[in-house]
Parts: C-alpha cells; sequence; structure tokens
C-alpha cells in the first residue's frame, strides 16, 4: 500500500493511475477504523482496479463545541487494517491545506433544506462542511466510483445531490450498514461508550425496530414517534430526533407505499449514535 500525504503527490499518483487505464475507487473515511469501514473498502475492490482510502479529520465539519480534539486517532491500526485489506492508496493529508486550497472558493457548496433538518438542525453547518471536504476529495481524485455508508443516511443522500450537479459521470455505491452481534451499528465514537453505557446502547437498534413494526399495526406516526422517543428516554437516552420520512428525506402519507426510512439521533451519556432502518 503506498501512503501519500500531500496533496501533490497524490495528484501524481492519481495521474499514473489514470494513465493505465485503472477503475478507481474513493473511500473517505476519518479513520479508527472498524468493519464498517472495512465492508466499504471491500465493496470499493469488487467494483474497481484500484482502491483509494483517505484518512482525513475534517475541522470543517465539527462545531467549536464538538469533539475535533478528542475524536479517536489511531493511525498506525488503521495503517495494518488497510493492508490486510488490499487497500491501494492511502491519503492521509498532512494539514488542512492539502485538501483545502481556499475555502473561500467552496462557499457555493450548501447543504441546502435537506441539510438543515434532522442532524443538520442539531449540528447546523455540519453538513456544509462535509460537502466541501468530499467535493474537494473528488476533485482531488476524480475517482469513478465512491462508497458511502447507509449508516449515515442523510450524509449519503447530501452527496448523490451534490454528485449530480458536479461529478455527474462518478457513480457513488451506498453501503450497508454493518452492526455488532448485538445490533449496535459500527461507529468511531462508540470508542467513547463507558463499560455501563456499552450494554446499553444496542438497545437504540431494537428499540427502533420495534417501533417500525408497530407503525406496520397501527399506521400512526405521531403516535409511534412519541412511543419510540419515551422508550429511549426510559433506558437512559437523551433523544435528538426520531423521524419516519420518505428515502427522499420528505414527509409521506399514511398508507403509501413508498420506501421509507426512520432516523434517529440520541446522546448515551456524552456520546452521540446515530442510527436509521429503510422499510415499506
Ligand atoms: P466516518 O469515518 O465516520 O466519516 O465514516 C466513513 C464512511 O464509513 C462513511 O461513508 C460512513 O457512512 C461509513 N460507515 C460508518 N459506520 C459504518 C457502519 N457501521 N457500516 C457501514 N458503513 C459505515
Amino acid at each position: 500500500m503506498i501512503i501519500l500525504d500531500t496533496k501533490t503527490d497524490y495528484k501524481n499518483h492519481i495521474d499514473l493511475l489514470k494513465s493505465k487505464g485503472e477503475i478507481i475507487s474513493l473511500v473517505p473515511t476519518m479513520g479508527n477504523l472498524h468493519n464498517g469501514h472495512l465492508s466499504l473498502i471491500k465493496i470499493a475492490k469488487k467494483n474497481s482496479s484500484k482502491v483509494i482510502t483517505t484518512i482525513f479529520i475534517n475541522p470543517l465539519q465539527f462545531a467549536k463545541d464538538e469533539d475535533f480534539n478528542s475524536y479517536p486517532r489511531t493511525i498506525n491500526q488503521d495503517i495494518d487494517k488497510l493492508k490486510k485489506n488490499n487497500c491501494d492508496i492511502l491519503f492521509i493529508p498532512k494539514n488542512k491545506n492539502e485538501v483545502f486550497d481556499n475555502v473561500d472558493n467552496l462557499d457555493h457548496l450548501k447543504a441546502g433544506p435537506k441539510g438543515e433538518i434532522l442532524c443538520g438542525k442539531i449540528r447546523p453547518g455540519h453538513f456544509d462542511g462535509v460537502l466541501k471536504v468530499v467535493y474537494m476529495l473528488f476533485y482531488l481524485t476524480k475517482p469513478d466510483l465512491s462508497v458511502f455508508g447507509l449508516k449515515d443516511f442523510q450524509q449519503l443522500y447530501l452527496i448523490k445531490q451534490m454528485v449530480k450537479k458536479y461529478f455527474p459521470k462518478l457513480k457513488i455505491i451506498s453501503a450497508p450498514t454493518i452492526r455488532d452481534k448485538n445490533g449496535l451499528a459500527f461507529s468511531s465514537r462508540n470508542s467513547y461508550l463507558n463499560h455501563k453505557s456499552i450494554n446499553i446502547a444496542p438497545l437504540f437498534y431494537k428499540i427502533l425496530l420495534d417501533g417500525i413494526n408497530n407503525l406496520k399495526n397501527s399506521k400512526n406516526v405521531e403516535k409511534t414517534i412519541k412511543d419510540i422517543t419515551k422508550t429511549l428516554e426510559k433506558n437512559s437516552f437523551l433523544v435528538n430526533y426520531v423521524s419516519f420520512l420518505t428515502t427522499e428525506l420528505e414527509n409521506f402519507k399514511p398508507n403509501s407505499f413508498e420506501k421509507k426510512v426512520l432516523l434517529s439521533s440520541v446522546k448515551l451519556g456524552q456520546t452521540s449514535l446515530i442510527d436509521n432502518i429503510e422499510f415499506i
């Protein structure tokens, strides 16, 4: 695996791969790699001839009071995992300038109204920051395809919208959420959970699953949201939101046959958890 940390070296390698006619896939991450990330790399490997992973903790997507400084940094373990999973190139920009030429030029990249609901409402500006880094990584890499996790459903939706506009030839692959045996979705932030919270956290997914089953019987969205919220709170979760939407992040009518998604964000102690489940 080739490891690069400057934009110049990275671009040179990309040019070399392009000149050889390689099909390039890109898997952007913030590191502290877990089985969820590795599943994206496996999907990328199946669909391309060269897999590039990036590890960059993007300051633009963190608010001042968020965990940018304490975000887990485990670069040596990450490198081992990437080698074992046959990643071809790892780009770890050594500083912000190696990604962002001039952030002012990216002001047109706004997530818009669908970036201001759900996680965007509790993290104002978060998705603008996400779109800026993903745009720059696509701009530098010019990949044929890129893989993102459905775990971050709203993020994936907004990236797809951005790609339609700015990178129409780029294929985005949506990867299923990988969970621990107990149902808890893998997340780098799970490492913040203390001994007690680790046993409670898997209830998040179970309560959401029960909510979907209840909605199928009752067809009452408002009541189901209230019930899910109450059950989450009873189990020590602080609820940021629980929302039933279409997969286009729009409201749906009762009895509709559209594909839907239940999205939720909670806090367990100091740890933020998000999850979602698609259903019909
Ligand atoms: P992150 O490092 O958290 O920015 O995530 C990098 C990529 O991994 C994003 O596309 C995430 O959606 C994806 N991802 C994170 N957790 C999981 C998971 N449990 N299963 C599948 N993909 C995931």
